[in-house]
């Protein structure tokens, strides 16, 4: 009875995957099961102290009360700061919109932009939220699939052939998740000429992994091709640079219609992002890169680790070096229409199950990033939790 009086609205969606199957390892472990997680895309280090003195300061300076709905001026202007640093992209403090992280930032958009039956183009794989929000907002997802063999990129032509009359929004992030391929600047530039022929067509540029890559070029922002700068809205955030994902913190840089009706939406809805999170923010993005480079260095070293033991797991396939994030996502379809443990196994939903419940090794299932012959498996874990779960994947796999 009580379903039936739900939205259409939120009929149309799905629980978040990743979130799920977090909260499956959470409730295994809480019972007493032994369970390596390696679902969550959640760093394991905790936030450098300087930008946990940076938050103390502000509960002792009184940071208590709402600040501007798209957040503190010395913010916004710190985040011009940045953009302009790493990206050398010009953005005033209002095209700034602060949210309660990337997720807000991103829903904010989807409400500004989105009517019914509108169109938007996103690659595969993609982030699992993008397509559930973009279904949310009763508007069609148009997915164009990639291959392994092409880096998990589109080409040009896919998106020329994919844009319609009805096209609003393309979103794509680079680094990816859940690939961790990074678009080059020559292949954004390629992509940015289709753009240009299309300028009703707005472009999120999911930019929240920048930091994290292990690639020698820095990470391009399509938004500098001046041709599309008015198209695109760039994002980023603190959740996984500063490795705080609880903090809540989200950012855009965009045209000024965009802000500001990202500003008006966020007004009715929290007000403003946390105060101190945001007091913190200033100090994070403020800071050279440079002081979080160990973080980077050790996750440069557990992918190498994780793209090694996968090598010695038969059937499971990665070609590609994801070159930044902090996942792998490998082909693991040979394992479909084998039996194990009395279950055969269909999809990557089973596979994913059953090293679950079997292996006690949470990872998320490609299906939840529209590529069901993969397996998300997030390294953002200690050298030692990943060593002794591709220990058990490769013998709970070997009884197959
Ligand atoms: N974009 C991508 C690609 C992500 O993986 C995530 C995961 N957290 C987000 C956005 C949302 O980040 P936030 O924690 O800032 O909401
Ligand atoms: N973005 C992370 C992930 O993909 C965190 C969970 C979520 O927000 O979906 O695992």
């Amino acid at each position: 009875m009580e379903n039936r009086l739900l939205s259409q609205r939120l009929q149309n969606i799905s629980f978040s995957q990743t979130i799920a199957m977090a909260a499956k390892a959470r409730e295994l472990k809480k019972r007493g099961y032994d369970i390596i997680n390696l679902s969550l895309g959640e760093p394991d280090f905790s936030p450098p102290n300087f930008i946990l003195n940076a938050a103390k300061k502000a509960i002792d300076e009184g940071y208590h009360y709402y600040t501007p709905v798209s957040g503190y001026l010395d913010l916004r202007k710190v985040i011009c700061e940045k953009f302009y640093r790493d990206n050398h992209l010009k953005y005033t403090p209002s095209q700034i919109v602060v949210s309660t992280g990337a997720k807000q930032a991103i829903m904010n958009l989807l409400l500004s932009l989105l009517n019914k039956n509108d169109e938007v183009i996103i690659p595969a794989p993609y982030w699992v939220s993008y397509y559930q929000m973009v279904r949310l907002c009763e508007s069609y997802p148009v997915v164009i699939p990639t291959t392994m063999e092409n880096n998990f990129k589109i080409h040009p032509e896919q998106l020329e052939r994919a844009i319609t009359s009805k096209t609003k929004l393309f979103i794509f992030s680079t680094p990816c998740n859940p690939t961790g391929s990074i678009y080059s600047y020559q292949e954004l530039k390629d992509l940015s000429n289709i753009f240009k022929k299309h300028p009703e067509v707005m472009i999120l540029s999911d930019e929240i992994y920048e930091y994290i890559s292990y690639s020698k070029e820095p990470v391009t922002s399509i938004a500098i091709f001046p041709d599309i700068y008015n198209q695109v809205i760039t994002l980023n955030g603190i959740s996984k640079a500063f490795s705080m994902t609880g903090w809540r913190i989200g950012y855009i840089g965009a045209p000024e219609w965009i802000s500001k009706s990202c500003d008006k939406i966020q007004g009715q809805m929290t007000s403003c992002a946390n105060s101190i999170a945001q007091r913190a923010a200033i100090c994070a993005l403020k800071s050279n890169p440079s002081e979080i480079e160990y973080m980077i260095k050790k996750f440069k070293k557990r992918r190498d680790l994780v793209l090694n033991m996968i090598k010695k797991i038969d059937g499971f396939q990665l070609n590609n070096k994801p070159d930044g994030a902090f996942y792998v996502f490998p082909k693991i379809s040979f394992f479909f229409g084998k039996k194990l443990h009395g279950k055969i196994i269909k999809n990557a939903d089973d596979f994913s199950e059953l090293l679950l419940n079997k292996a006690r090794v949470a990872t998320v299932s490609g299906s939840a990033f529209g590529n069901d012959e993969c397996l998300r498996i997030s390294y953002a874990s200690s050298e030692d939790k990943i060593i002794e779960a591709f220990k058990r994947i490769k013998k709970t796999l070997t009884l197959i």
